[in-house]
């Protein structure tokens, strides 16, 4: 089964018939709502994954249900509506919405709406999930959890090495200056910091590296930095 939960707010049966007997045949499963506030108990009590949602409701206008819905969630909401001037569109768009459809519509291209959807919010979980997780050959970085690892023994590292780290992974390929990093560590870069640094690395390496002396994560620039290679 797809978990894909889809709710469809349209107060007109046969043509919300229509709707959720499509979604059936497709394994998605499906909330429904014939009212505004129906649709805004459904989507608060049940988190649906999408909304189709109907403009013309007996108790709300479709675009003010958006924008309340707007206020406390991002789930993507896609119009399907008789309405079909371009001022109704670019008004429910500029409300929220994230796709619009007018009706009368064909069940293809109702679902080909509901599959680019889906791909756009699993495009975005991954860029979330790689935002949070950082990957380079053996080492891996947590950044939610606070914890970095190599292959699968944890690192254990001091507050400035693994803040010293981070800083590294996050800007990996690119060179970094000393100035740069013992800003972003102690909000200045006076000799002594620098001098610190040196000695944070050293130690980072030593628990990083299988060679410190020929280190294959972190890179020195003489006179100039530090840098972490895509490995
Ligand atoms: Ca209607």
């Amino acid at each position: 089964m797809n978990k894909f939960v889809v709710l469809v707010v349209e107060d007109d049966p046969p043509i919300r018939n229509l709707i959720t007997t499509t979604l059936q045949a497709h394994d998605y499963h499906y909330l429904t709502a014939a009212t505004g506030k129906a649709a805004i108990l459904e989507a608060t009590s049940h988190n649906p994954n999408v909304i189709f949602l109907d403009l013309g409701l007996p108790d709300m206008d479709g675009v003010e249900l958006i924008k309340k819905i707007r206020t406390w969630s991002n789930l993507p909401i896609i119009v399907i509506s008789a309405r079909s001037e371009d001022t109704d569109k670019i008004e429910a768009l500029d409300a929220g919405a994230d796709d619009y459809l007018t009706k009368p519509f064909s069940v293809e291209e109702l679902l080909a709406r509901l599959r680019v959807t889906q791909r756009r919010l699993a495009s975005m979980q991954n860029e979330l999930t790689s935002q949070c997780v950082f990957v380079n050959g053996n080492l891996r970085i947590d950044y939610a959890a606070g914890c970095a690892y190599l292959g699968d023994t944890e690192l254990h590292l001091t507050p400035i090495e693994y803040k010293l780290l981070c800083i590294l992974s996050k800007n990996v390929g690119k060179v970094l200056t000393h100035t740069f990093i013992t800003e972003k560590i102690w909000g200045s870069s006076w000799d002594n910091d620098i001098a610190s640094l040196r000695v944070f690395m050293a130690t980072l390496r030593k628990k990083l590296e299988s060679q410190p002396d020929s280190p294959q994560y972190i890179q020195t620039h003489i006179g100039v930095g530090y840098r972490m290679i895509k490995v």
